[in-house]
């Protein structure tokens, strides 16, 4: 099946500037793929339209059969449970704890007590970082913190996760971890896209890449 559908999308920001241009892209169920480019080339528009955090000027977008053109209020929020997002400064709550910056997104979704605790412990597992829910996150590595917010994202099982340089402010060490964790993530059956400008993580990933170039999308 297909998870994500562009189909001659263009955006325009309010100041003129054309951040995608007729971009059209199939991305199917199950998916690791790449989104690379330059700084400005238009990477995190494109996951911003697949999260209805921007809409298109022209053209549809449809991510798991739901095509976001005119979603709004609940409905948009309602969608958005569905997608795991990442980005590249983690935007971890500082005053909490590793396990309630993870449980957090759950509990104002109304699961119970019970049912949390049933996700937090397999979630922290398979991000490495069990012996460390009690801890905050400034006590935290940044390829550690980055892993909490990935535990954040994929707690409440999106069958989509998108990742924006997540990254970016890791060195390759941690930075490996991190894609290790999304891979893994992949292999279990969520369709993940990963933003990055670094293409000897790519190279080393040996997974689909798509180019962004002037606001076009091309697969590499
Ligand atoms: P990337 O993620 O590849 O760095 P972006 O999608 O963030 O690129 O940005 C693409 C272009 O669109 C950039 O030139 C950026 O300055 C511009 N842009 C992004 N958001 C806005 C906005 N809200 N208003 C105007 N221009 C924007
Ligand atoms: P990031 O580089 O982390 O992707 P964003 O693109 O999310 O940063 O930009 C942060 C905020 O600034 C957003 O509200 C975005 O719409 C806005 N923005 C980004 N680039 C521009 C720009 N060139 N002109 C106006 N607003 C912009």
């Amino acid at each position: 099946g297909t998870m994500v559908e562009l189909h001659s999308v263009t955006k325009i920001y309010p100041n003129g500037y054309h951040a995608l241009v007729d971009a059209s892209i199939k991305i199917n169920k199950g998916e690791f793929l790449f989104i690379t480019g330059p700084s400005g080339s238009g990477k995190s528009t494109f996951l911003k339209l697949l999260y209805g955090a921007e809409l298109p000027t022209q053209g549809e977008v449809i991510v798991d059969n739901l095509n976001l053109t005119g979603l709004r209020g609940d409905r948009l929020s309602l969608f958005r449970r569905r997608i795991g997002i990442v980005f590249q400064d983690y935007k971890l709550i500082h005053q909490r704890t590793v396990a309630e910056n993870v449980s957090f997104v759950l509990q104002a979704q109304g699961y119970t007590r019970k049912e949390i605790q049933r996700r937090l412990e397999p979630t922290l597992k398979l991000v490495g970082l069990s012996s460390k829910a009690n801890c905050f996150p400034d006590q935290l590595s940044g390829g550690e913190q980055q892993r909490v917010s990935i535990a954040r994202a994929i707690v409440g099982t999106p069958p989509l996760l998108l990742a924006d340089e997540p990254t970016g402010n890791l060195d390759p060490d941690n930075s490996w971890q991190v894609i290790q964790v999304l891979q893994k993530l992949n292999s279990f059956g969520a369709t993940v896209i990963v933003t990055t400008h670094d293409e000897q993580l790519v190279r080393r990933c040996n997974q689909p890449v798509v180019q962004v170039k002037n606001g076009r999308l091309y697969r590499a």
